[in-house]
Protein backbone atom coordinates (compact mmCIF):
# COMPACT_ATOMS: atom_id res chain seq x y z
CA UNK A 1 0.00 0.00 0.00
CA UNK A 2 2.98 2.35 0.53
CA UNK A 3 3.98 1.78 -2.62
CA UNK A 4 0.68 2.45 -4.27
CA UNK A 5 0.94 6.06 -2.26
CA UNK A 6 4.51 6.44 -3.77
CA UNK A 7 3.38 5.51 -6.99
CA UNK A 8 0.63 7.88 -6.92
CA UNK A 9 2.39 10.64 -5.52
CA UNK A 10 5.17 9.96 -8.34
CA UNK A 11 2.53 10.30 -10.84
CA UNK A 12 0.89 13.31 -9.78
CA UNK A 13 4.26 14.66 -9.57
CA UNK A 14 5.19 13.59 -13.37
CA UNK A 15 2.12 15.10 -14.17
CA UNK A 16 2.36 18.31 -12.34
CA UNK A 17 5.70 18.87 -13.76
CA UNK A 18 5.24 17.78 -17.15
CA UNK A 19 2.39 20.37 -16.95
CA UNK A 20 4.16 23.47 -15.29
CA UNK A 21 7.39 22.80 -17.60
CA UNK A 22 5.87 22.19 -21.01
CA UNK A 23 3.28 25.65 -20.18
CA UNK A 24 6.67 27.52 -19.27
CA UNK A 25 8.59 25.91 -22.24
CA UNK A 26 5.08 27.33 -24.30
CA UNK A 27 5.48 30.82 -22.45
CA UNK A 28 8.99 31.63 -23.16
CA UNK A 29 8.12 30.68 -26.80
CA UNK A 30 5.52 32.85 -26.96
CA UNK A 31 7.66 35.68 -25.97
CA UNK A 32 10.19 34.92 -28.66
CA UNK A 33 8.10 34.80 -30.89
CA UNK A 34 6.71 38.53 -29.56
CA UNK A 35 9.94 39.70 -29.71
CA UNK A 36 11.10 38.41 -33.38
CA UNK A 37 7.33 39.88 -34.56
CA UNK A 38 8.77 43.08 -33.28
CA UNK A 39 11.90 42.91 -34.54
CA UNK A 40 10.64 42.29 -37.76
CA UNK A 41 8.37 45.25 -37.47
CA UNK A 42 10.80 47.42 -36.32
CA UNK A 43 13.01 46.43 -39.32
CA UNK A 44 10.50 47.09 -41.89
CA UNK A 45 9.71 50.53 -40.49
CA UNK A 46 13.28 51.38 -40.17
CA UNK A 47 13.48 50.30 -44.25
CA UNK A 48 10.02 52.31 -45.39
CA UNK A 49 11.90 55.66 -43.11
CA UNK A 50 15.16 55.32 -44.62
CA UNK A 51 13.97 55.14 -48.21
CA UNK A 52 12.06 58.07 -47.28
CA UNK A 53 14.96 60.11 -45.77
CA UNK A 54 17.08 58.93 -48.28
CA UNK A 55 14.52 59.86 -50.95
CA UNK A 56 14.45 63.73 -49.61
CA UNK A 57 17.80 63.67 -49.24
CA UNK A 58 18.24 63.03 -52.89
CA UNK A 59 16.29 65.16 -54.33
CA UNK A 60 17.61 68.22 -52.47
CA UNK A 61 21.38 66.95 -53.76
CA UNK A 62 19.26 67.01 -57.41
CA UNK A 63 18.07 70.52 -56.76
CA UNK A 64 21.39 71.24 -55.52
CA UNK A 65 23.65 70.38 -58.30
CA UNK A 66 20.92 72.11 -60.59
CA UNK A 67 21.48 75.82 -59.09
CA UNK A 68 25.33 74.38 -58.35
CA UNK A 69 25.51 73.73 -62.52
CA UNK A 70 23.78 77.12 -63.14
CA UNK A 71 25.60 79.36 -60.68
CA UNK A 72 29.07 77.86 -62.03
CA UNK A 73 28.57 78.34 -65.75
CA UNK A 74 26.01 81.80 -65.40
CA UNK A 75 28.06 83.27 -62.33
CA UNK A 76 26.36 84.72 -59.27
CA UNK A 77 25.69 88.02 -60.77
CA UNK A 78 22.34 89.90 -59.94
CA UNK A 79 20.71 89.59 -62.74
CA UNK A 80 22.21 85.80 -62.47
CA UNK A 81 20.61 85.40 -59.24
CA UNK A 82 17.47 87.23 -60.15
CA UNK A 83 16.90 84.02 -62.49
CA UNK A 84 17.67 81.73 -59.93
CA UNK A 85 15.64 82.87 -57.56
CA UNK A 86 12.52 82.86 -60.42
CA UNK A 87 13.45 79.16 -60.78
CA UNK A 88 13.77 77.95 -57.27
CA UNK A 89 9.99 79.60 -56.71
CA UNK A 90 8.92 77.41 -58.99
CA UNK A 91 11.20 74.49 -58.28
CA UNK A 92 10.23 74.48 -54.37
CA UNK A 93 6.51 73.99 -54.35
CA UNK A 94 7.20 70.68 -55.76
CA UNK A 95 9.21 69.49 -52.63
CA UNK A 96 7.37 70.74 -49.31
CA UNK A 97 9.56 69.29 -47.46
CA UNK A 98 11.88 72.24 -48.42
CA UNK A 99 12.16 75.04 -46.23
CA UNK A 100 14.43 76.86 -48.07
CA UNK A 101 16.90 77.51 -50.48
CA UNK A 102 19.83 79.96 -49.97
CA UNK A 103 22.69 81.04 -52.15
CA UNK A 104 26.18 82.54 -50.45
CA UNK A 105 29.15 84.24 -51.47
CA UNK A 106 32.62 83.16 -51.04
CA UNK A 107 32.36 85.41 -47.83
CA UNK A 108 29.57 83.71 -46.08
CA UNK A 109 26.83 86.63 -47.64
CA UNK A 110 23.85 86.00 -48.73
CA UNK A 111 23.06 86.30 -52.31
CA UNK A 112 19.53 84.70 -52.58
CA UNK A 113 17.03 83.85 -50.17
CA UNK A 114 14.11 81.69 -51.02
CA UNK A 115 12.13 82.09 -48.35
CA UNK A 116 12.19 85.95 -47.49
CA UNK A 117 14.19 89.12 -48.26
CA UNK A 118 17.64 88.94 -47.37
CA UNK A 119 18.30 90.74 -43.52
CA UNK A 120 21.13 93.48 -44.34
CA UNK A 121 24.71 92.43 -43.44
CA UNK A 122 23.27 88.90 -42.99
CA UNK A 123 26.46 86.47 -43.40
CA UNK A 124 26.51 82.94 -42.24
CA UNK A 125 30.81 82.29 -42.89
CA UNK A 126 30.31 80.61 -39.08
CA UNK A 127 28.12 77.96 -39.89
CA UNK A 128 29.58 74.58 -40.28
CA UNK A 129 28.49 73.72 -43.47
CA UNK A 130 30.30 77.08 -44.81
CA UNK A 131 33.33 76.49 -43.55
CA UNK A 132 33.13 72.58 -44.56
CA UNK A 133 32.83 73.64 -48.34
CA UNK A 134 35.25 76.73 -47.74
CA UNK A 135 38.01 74.44 -46.11
CA UNK A 136 37.05 71.05 -48.38
CA UNK A 137 37.77 71.37 -52.24
CA UNK A 138 34.78 68.14 -52.51
CA UNK A 139 32.14 68.71 -54.58
CA UNK A 140 30.00 66.39 -52.32
CA UNK A 141 26.80 67.11 -51.04
CA UNK A 142 27.61 67.64 -47.21
CA UNK A 143 24.46 67.01 -44.96
CA UNK A 144 24.52 69.18 -41.90
CA UNK A 145 23.54 68.90 -38.04
CA UNK A 146 20.36 70.38 -37.11
CA UNK A 147 20.97 74.17 -36.54
CA UNK A 148 18.43 77.00 -35.77
CA UNK A 149 16.73 78.66 -39.03
CA UNK A 150 18.24 82.27 -38.78
CA UNK A 151 14.83 83.07 -41.12
CA UNK A 152 12.38 81.53 -38.67
CA UNK A 153 14.32 79.85 -35.80
CA UNK A 154 12.95 76.66 -36.92
CA UNK A 155 15.13 73.42 -36.12
CA UNK A 156 16.71 72.97 -39.82
CA UNK A 157 18.55 70.36 -41.53
CA UNK A 158 20.85 72.20 -43.95
CA UNK A 159 22.18 70.06 -47.06
CA UNK A 160 24.56 71.98 -49.37
CA UNK A 161 26.79 71.99 -52.01
CA UNK A 162 29.68 74.31 -52.90
CA UNK A 163 30.23 76.16 -56.52
CA UNK A 164 33.14 77.47 -58.22
CA UNK A 165 34.11 80.35 -59.92
CA UNK A 166 35.65 80.00 -63.43
CA UNK A 167 39.08 79.58 -62.06
CA UNK A 168 38.14 76.52 -59.79
CA UNK A 169 38.24 78.85 -56.81
CA UNK A 170 35.78 78.61 -53.78
CA UNK A 171 33.07 80.95 -55.09
CA UNK A 172 29.91 80.08 -52.45
CA UNK A 173 27.66 77.43 -50.79
CA UNK A 174 24.25 76.94 -51.81
CA UNK A 175 22.19 75.04 -49.26
CA UNK A 176 18.72 73.46 -49.08
CA UNK A 177 17.15 73.85 -45.47
CA UNK A 178 14.68 70.83 -43.98
CA UNK A 179 12.37 71.44 -41.43
CA UNK A 180 12.81 69.23 -38.99
CA UNK A 181 9.12 69.65 -37.96
CA UNK A 182 8.42 67.71 -41.37
CA UNK A 183 10.18 64.90 -40.28
CA UNK A 184 8.36 64.77 -36.97
CA UNK A 185 5.28 65.01 -38.15
CA UNK A 186 5.90 62.14 -40.25
CA UNK A 187 7.27 60.04 -37.51
CA UNK A 188 4.80 61.29 -35.00
CA UNK A 189 1.72 58.95 -37.62
CA UNK A 190 3.72 55.92 -36.79
CA UNK A 191 2.23 54.48 -33.24
CA UNK A 192 5.12 53.19 -31.95
CA UNK A 193 2.92 53.49 -28.35
CA UNK A 194 4.37 55.33 -25.40
CA UNK A 195 8.01 54.90 -25.10
CA UNK A 196 8.43 54.41 -28.47
CA UNK A 197 11.12 56.38 -30.37
CA UNK A 198 12.32 57.09 -33.84
CA UNK A 199 15.73 58.17 -35.08
CA UNK A 200 17.64 59.62 -37.47
CA UNK A 201 21.00 59.88 -37.08
CA UNK A 202 24.46 60.96 -38.90
CA UNK A 203 27.12 57.74 -39.38
CA UNK A 204 28.87 59.09 -36.27
CA UNK A 205 25.70 59.09 -34.50
CA UNK A 206 24.86 63.01 -34.34
CA UNK A 207 21.71 62.58 -33.87
CA UNK A 208 19.62 64.52 -36.82
CA UNK A 209 15.88 64.30 -35.84
CA UNK A 210 13.98 61.96 -32.87
CA UNK A 211 10.90 61.64 -32.20
CA UNK A 212 9.66 62.62 -29.29
CA UNK A 213 11.25 65.70 -29.84
CA UNK A 214 13.63 67.13 -27.42
CA UNK A 215 15.11 70.26 -27.86
CA UNK A 216 18.48 68.96 -25.76
CA UNK A 217 18.85 66.45 -28.18
CA UNK A 218 19.38 68.32 -31.32
CA UNK A 219 22.54 67.72 -32.58
CA UNK A 220 23.41 65.86 -29.85
CA UNK A 221 26.26 63.04 -30.84
CA UNK A 222 25.45 59.32 -29.76
CA UNK A 223 28.46 57.61 -30.46
CA UNK A 224 28.73 55.98 -26.84
CA UNK A 225 25.27 54.14 -27.68
CA UNK A 226 25.41 50.39 -28.07
CA UNK A 227 24.05 50.91 -31.79
CA UNK A 228 26.95 52.92 -33.01
CA UNK A 229 29.47 51.30 -30.45
CA UNK A 230 28.82 47.92 -31.41
CA UNK A 231 26.28 46.68 -33.42
CA UNK A 232 26.57 48.99 -36.45
CA UNK A 233 30.55 47.83 -36.24
CA UNK A 234 29.47 44.85 -37.88
CA UNK A 235 26.40 44.95 -39.33
CA UNK A 236 24.24 48.20 -40.88
CA UNK A 237 21.20 46.52 -40.43
CA UNK A 238 19.94 44.63 -37.21
CA UNK A 239 18.06 44.72 -33.92
CA UNK A 240 19.04 45.30 -30.62
CA UNK A 241 17.61 45.66 -27.10
CA UNK A 242 19.50 47.80 -24.16
CA UNK A 243 18.22 50.56 -21.97
CA UNK A 244 18.39 53.91 -23.44
CA UNK A 245 20.83 56.77 -21.94
CA UNK A 246 18.34 59.37 -23.02
CA UNK A 247 15.38 58.46 -20.29
CA UNK A 248 16.58 54.75 -18.58
CA UNK A 249 13.77 52.90 -20.80
CA UNK A 250 14.04 49.68 -22.02
CA UNK A 251 13.96 49.12 -25.50
CA UNK A 252 13.81 47.02 -28.37
CA UNK A 253 15.94 48.66 -31.41
CA UNK A 254 15.38 48.02 -34.82
CA UNK A 255 18.61 49.88 -36.86
CA UNK A 256 19.73 50.18 -40.07
CA UNK A 257 22.47 52.47 -42.43
CA UNK A 258 21.79 53.75 -45.40
CA UNK A 259 23.73 52.13 -48.47
CA UNK A 260 25.33 55.61 -50.44
CA UNK A 261 24.44 57.95 -47.67
CA UNK A 262 25.64 58.55 -44.06
CA UNK A 263 22.79 58.29 -42.27
CA UNK A 264 20.82 55.86 -39.98
CA UNK A 265 17.93 54.76 -38.80
CA UNK A 266 16.65 53.86 -35.71
CA UNK A 267 12.90 52.79 -34.56
CA UNK A 268 12.44 51.69 -30.86
CA UNK A 269 9.95 50.02 -28.92
CA UNK A 270 9.30 50.08 -25.21
CA UNK A 271 10.02 46.50 -24.37
CA UNK A 272 7.77 46.33 -21.36
CA UNK A 273 5.19 47.72 -23.88
CA UNK A 274 6.18 45.17 -26.49
CA UNK A 275 5.65 42.53 -24.39
CA UNK A 276 2.60 43.70 -22.24
CA UNK A 277 0.26 41.47 -24.28
CA UNK A 278 2.42 38.27 -23.88
CA UNK A 279 2.83 39.23 -20.49
CA UNK A 280 -1.48 38.90 -20.26
CA UNK A 281 -1.06 35.78 -21.75
CA UNK A 282 1.69 34.12 -19.49
CA UNK A 283 -0.67 35.55 -16.48
CA UNK A 284 -3.73 33.68 -18.21
CA UNK A 285 -1.42 30.28 -18.51
CA UNK A 286 0.34 30.86 -15.08
CA UNK A 287 -3.21 31.01 -13.46
CA UNK A 288 -4.15 27.90 -15.10
CA UNK A 289 -1.82 25.88 -15.10
CA UNK A 290 -1.67 27.00 -11.10
CA UNK A 291 -5.43 26.01 -11.04
CA UNK A 292 -5.04 22.48 -12.44
CA UNK A 293 -2.09 21.34 -10.41
CA UNK A 294 -4.16 22.95 -7.62
CA UNK A 295 -6.90 20.98 -8.54
CA UNK A 296 -4.33 17.89 -9.35
CA UNK A 297 -2.79 18.13 -5.79
CA UNK A 298 -6.17 18.36 -4.24
CA UNK A 299 -7.40 15.16 -6.34
CA UNK A 300 -4.01 13.27 -5.38
CA UNK A 301 -4.56 14.43 -2.12
CA UNK A 302 -8.06 12.86 -1.66
CA UNK A 303 -7.33 9.60 -3.61
CA UNK A 304 -3.90 9.13 -1.28
CA UNK A 305 -6.66 9.65 2.02
CA UNK A 306 -9.20 7.25 0.57
CA UNK A 307 -5.95 4.51 -0.20
CA UNK A 308 -4.81 5.46 3.84
CA UNK A 309 -8.34 4.65 4.46
CA UNK A 310 -8.54 1.05 2.66
CA UNK A 311 -5.31 0.61 3.92
CA UNK A 312 -6.20 0.98 7.38
CA UNK A 313 -9.53 -1.06 6.99
CA UNK A 314 -7.77 -4.08 5.22
CA UNK A 315 -5.43 -3.95 8.15
CA UNK A 316 -7.35 -4.60 10.35
CA UNK A 317 -10.02 -7.48 8.78
CA UNK A 318 -6.95 -8.89 8.27
CA UNK A 319 -6.05 -8.88 12.01
CA UNK A 320 -9.91 -9.86 12.64
CA UNK A 321 -9.12 -12.65 10.04
CA UNK A 322 -5.86 -13.88 12.09
CA UNK A 323 -7.75 -13.65 15.14
CA UNK A 324 -10.34 -15.34 13.72
CA UNK A 325 -8.22 -18.03 12.18
CA UNK A 326 -6.46 -18.21 15.75
CA UNK A 327 -9.50 -18.82 17.88
CA UNK A 328 -10.45 -21.24 15.45
CA UNK A 329 -7.50 -23.24 15.66
CA UNK A 330 -7.95 -22.76 19.67
CA UNK A 331 -11.24 -24.67 19.54
CA UNK A 332 -9.92 -27.18 17.26
CA UNK A 333 -7.08 -27.90 19.49
CA UNK A 334 -9.50 -28.15 22.50
CA UNK A 335 -12.09 -30.11 20.05
CA UNK A 336 -9.31 -32.70 19.30
CA UNK A 337 -6.83 -32.20 23.12
CA UNK A 338 -7.22 -32.51 26.56
CA UNK A 339 -7.17 -29.74 28.69
CA UNK A 340 -5.39 -31.94 31.83
CA UNK A 341 -2.49 -33.52 30.30
CA UNK A 342 -2.51 -31.81 27.36
CA UNK A 343 -2.50 -34.72 24.99
CA UNK A 344 -5.23 -35.89 22.19
CA UNK A 345 -8.32 -36.77 23.90
CA UNK A 346 -10.62 -39.47 23.37
CA UNK A 347 -12.12 -37.81 20.23
CA UNK A 348 -8.82 -37.62 18.45
CA UNK A 349 -7.65 -40.84 19.51
CA UNK A 350 -10.75 -42.38 18.05
CA UNK A 351 -10.58 -40.64 14.66
CA UNK A 352 -6.52 -41.31 14.78
CA UNK A 353 -7.15 -44.77 15.01
CA UNK A 354 -9.72 -45.10 12.28
CA UNK A 355 -7.25 -43.55 9.76
CA UNK A 356 -4.56 -45.24 11.21
CA UNK A 357 -6.31 -48.44 10.57
CA UNK A 358 -7.43 -47.64 7.35
CA UNK A 359 -4.36 -46.84 6.58
CA UNK A 360 -2.84 -50.48 7.58
CA UNK A 361 -5.48 -51.38 5.82
CA UNK A 362 -4.43 -50.92 2.12
CA UNK A 363 -0.39 -50.56 3.03
CA UNK A 364 -0.27 -54.08 4.63
CA UNK A 365 1.64 -52.62 7.16
CA UNK A 366 1.24 -53.68 11.11
CA UNK A 367 -0.47 -51.50 13.45
CA UNK A 368 0.21 -51.55 17.11
CA UNK A 369 -2.09 -50.16 20.68
CA UNK A 370 -0.48 -49.73 23.70
CA UNK A 371 -3.75 -49.48 26.54
CA UNK A 372 -1.73 -47.69 29.98
CA UNK A 373 -3.69 -47.75 33.22
CA UNK A 374 -1.77 -46.05 36.11
CA UNK A 375 -1.44 -48.50 38.73
CA UNK A 376 -3.37 -47.96 42.02
CA UNK A 377 -3.93 -44.50 41.37
CA UNK A 378 -7.68 -44.11 43.62
CA UNK A 379 -5.51 -44.58 46.59
CA UNK A 380 -3.07 -41.69 45.39
CA UNK A 381 -5.70 -39.42 44.92
CA UNK A 382 -6.82 -40.76 48.11
CA UNK A 383 -3.96 -39.87 50.06
CA UNK A 384 -2.66 -36.63 48.49
CA UNK A 385 -5.64 -35.63 47.20
CA UNK A 386 -7.41 -34.79 43.88
CA UNK A 387 -5.07 -32.11 42.80
CA UNK A 388 -2.04 -33.77 43.47
CA UNK A 389 -3.61 -36.69 41.51
CA UNK A 390 -4.11 -34.51 38.54
CA UNK A 391 -0.41 -33.18 38.85
CA UNK A 392 0.87 -37.04 38.94
CA UNK A 393 -0.95 -37.20 35.81
CA UNK A 394 0.17 -34.46 34.05
CA UNK A 395 3.97 -35.74 35.33
CA UNK A 396 3.10 -39.25 33.28
CA UNK A 397 1.53 -38.07 30.58
CA UNK A 398 4.22 -35.92 29.80
CA UNK A 399 7.00 -38.96 30.47
CA UNK A 400 5.41 -41.25 28.81
CA UNK A 401 4.81 -38.79 25.86
CA UNK A 402 8.75 -38.75 25.64
CA UNK A 403 8.63 -42.51 25.02
CA UNK A 404 6.78 -41.98 21.49
CA UNK A 405 9.24 -40.24 19.50
CA UNK A 406 8.12 -41.20 15.63
CA UNK A 407 6.14 -38.58 13.84
CA UNK A 408 2.98 -40.50 13.73
CA UNK A 409 2.76 -42.12 16.75
CA UNK A 410 0.06 -40.64 19.01
CA UNK A 411 -0.71 -40.98 22.55
CA UNK A 412 -3.81 -39.85 24.05
CA UNK A 413 -5.73 -39.48 27.44
CA UNK A 414 -8.49 -42.42 26.73
CA UNK A 415 -10.17 -41.32 29.70
CA UNK A 416 -9.70 -40.98 33.62
CA UNK A 417 -5.91 -42.62 34.58
CA UNK A 418 -6.00 -44.39 31.64
CA UNK A 419 -4.09 -43.35 28.55
CA UNK A 420 -3.53 -44.91 24.72
CA UNK A 421 -1.25 -45.18 22.63
CA UNK A 422 -1.42 -45.79 18.50
CA UNK A 423 1.81 -46.96 17.42
CA UNK A 424 1.55 -47.13 12.97
CA UNK A 425 3.74 -49.55 11.09
CA UNK A 426 5.06 -50.98 13.94
CA UNK A 427 4.92 -54.87 14.86
CA UNK A 428 4.30 -56.70 18.15
CA UNK A 429 8.20 -56.62 19.22
CA UNK A 430 8.34 -52.46 18.38
CA UNK A 431 5.55 -51.71 20.38
CA UNK A 432 6.65 -54.16 23.49
CA UNK A 433 9.68 -51.79 23.17
CA UNK A 434 8.22 -48.75 23.42
CA UNK A 435 6.00 -50.37 26.10
CA UNK A 436 8.88 -51.17 27.76
CA UNK A 437 10.68 -47.77 27.45
CA UNK A 438 7.31 -46.26 29.00
CA UNK A 439 8.19 -48.72 32.38
CA UNK A 440 11.86 -47.91 32.06
CA UNK A 441 10.82 -44.08 32.05
CA UNK A 442 8.71 -44.02 34.90
CA UNK A 443 11.30 -46.13 37.27
CA UNK A 444 14.16 -44.18 36.06
CA UNK A 445 13.03 -41.02 37.65
CA UNK A 446 10.12 -42.42 40.36
CA UNK A 447 7.03 -40.47 41.38
CA UNK A 448 6.68 -41.23 44.79
CA UNK A 449 3.57 -43.56 46.11
CA UNK A 450 3.69 -44.57 49.40
CA UNK A 451 0.55 -46.88 49.33
CA UNK A 452 1.61 -48.08 46.29
CA UNK A 453 3.56 -51.49 46.85
CA UNK A 454 6.25 -50.67 44.34
CA UNK A 455 6.48 -47.52 46.66
CA UNK A 456 6.12 -45.02 42.85
CA UNK A 457 3.73 -44.82 40.15
CA UNK A 458 3.66 -46.96 38.16
CA UNK A 459 1.69 -48.58 35.08
CA UNK A 460 0.44 -51.52 33.57
CA UNK A 461 0.58 -52.08 29.45
CA UNK A 462 -1.54 -54.07 26.90
CA UNK A 463 0.09 -54.15 23.94
CA UNK A 464 -1.58 -55.38 20.59
CA UNK A 465 -0.38 -55.44 17.03
CA UNK A 466 -2.23 -56.71 13.99
CA UNK A 467 -1.43 -56.54 10.53
CA UNK A 468 -3.18 -57.69 7.20
CA UNK A 469 -6.50 -59.52 7.39
CA UNK A 470 -6.27 -59.49 11.59
CA UNK A 471 -7.11 -55.86 11.16
CA UNK A 472 -10.48 -55.96 9.25
CA UNK A 473 -12.85 -55.22 12.46
CA UNK A 474 -11.98 -52.21 14.18
CA UNK A 475 -12.95 -53.23 17.40
CA UNK A 476 -10.71 -56.21 17.71
CA UNK A 477 -7.21 -54.57 18.16
CA UNK A 478 -9.14 -52.13 20.75
CA UNK A 479 -10.53 -54.96 22.38
CA UNK A 480 -6.87 -56.88 22.50
CA UNK A 481 -5.52 -54.53 23.74
CA UNK A 482 -7.22 -53.60 26.47
CA UNK A 483 -7.68 -57.30 27.27
CA UNK A 484 -3.78 -57.58 27.51
CA UNK A 485 -3.90 -54.57 30.15
CA UNK A 486 -6.18 -56.64 32.39
CA UNK A 487 -3.84 -59.63 32.33
CA UNK A 488 -0.95 -57.27 33.30
CA UNK A 489 -2.98 -55.65 35.68
CA UNK A 490 -4.02 -59.82 37.21
CA UNK A 491 -0.29 -60.32 36.94
CA UNK A 492 0.43 -57.98 39.42
CA UNK A 493 0.64 -54.51 37.65
CA UNK A 494 4.14 -52.29 36.50
CA UNK A 495 3.99 -54.56 34.03
CA UNK A 496 4.09 -55.16 29.90
CA UNK A 497 1.79 -58.01 28.39
CA UNK A 498 1.31 -58.83 24.61
CA UNK A 499 -2.12 -59.36 23.96
P1 LIG B 1 -5.80 -50.23 39.42
O1 LIG B 1 -4.43 -50.45 39.81
O2 LIG B 1 -6.60 -51.44 39.48
O3 LIG B 1 -5.99 -49.49 38.19
O4 LIG B 1 -6.35 -49.33 40.62
P2 LIG B 1 -6.94 -47.94 40.47
O5 LIG B 1 -7.15 -47.37 41.83
O6 LIG B 1 -6.00 -47.12 39.66
O7 LIG B 1 -8.20 -48.14 39.68
P3 LIG B 1 -9.66 -47.58 39.84
O8 LIG B 1 -10.38 -47.83 38.59
O9 LIG B 1 -10.27 -48.28 41.07
O10 LIG B 1 -9.54 -46.11 40.16
C1 LIG B 1 -9.27 -45.15 39.23
C2 LIG B 1 -9.13 -43.89 39.94
O11 LIG B 1 -8.47 -42.89 39.15
C3 LIG B 1 -10.46 -43.32 40.28
C4 LIG B 1 -10.28 -41.86 40.26
O12 LIG B 1 -10.29 -41.30 41.54
C5 LIG B 1 -8.91 -41.63 39.61
N1 LIG B 1 -9.02 -40.73 38.55
C6 LIG B 1 -9.58 -40.92 37.33
N2 LIG B 1 -9.47 -39.77 36.61
C7 LIG B 1 -8.82 -38.84 37.37
C8 LIG B 1 -8.44 -37.53 37.18
O13 LIG B 1 -8.65 -36.93 36.18
N3 LIG B 1 -7.81 -36.92 38.21
C9 LIG B 1 -7.56 -37.52 39.40
N4 LIG B 1 -6.91 -36.85 40.35
N5 LIG B 1 -7.92 -38.76 39.60
C10 LIG B 1 -8.57 -39.45 38.60
MG1 LIG C 1 -5.71 -47.59 37.58
MG1 LIG D 1 -8.44 -47.39 35.44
Amino acid sequence: MKRDIQLVVLLLSVIGCSLASLTLWKVMASRERALAEVDIHGLNLTQALSTYSEGIVRQSSMILLGLVERLETEGSGPRQIERLTQLVSRQQPLMPQLSGITVYDRDGRWLMSSNRPIPAGANSSDRAYFIHHRDDPSREPFIGLPIRSRANQEWVITISRRFDDATGQFAGVVAVTLGVENFLRLFGQIDLGHDGAIGLSYTDGSLLVRYPFREQDMGRNFSSSPIYAKYLIDKSVGTASFTSSLDGVERLYAFRKSDQLPLVTTVALGKREALAAWQLEAQLSALVVSGLLLLTGSIGWLLIGAMRRRSLAEGELRVTQQQLLDSNQQLERLAMHDALTGLANRRCFNETLAQELGRARRSGRPLALLMIDIDHFKRYNDSHGHLAGDACLQQVAQRLAACTRRPPDLLARYGGEELAAILPDTDCAGAARVAQAMLDCLALEPLAHADSPFEQVTVSIGVASAQGCDLENNEALLARADQALYVAKDAGRNRLHIG
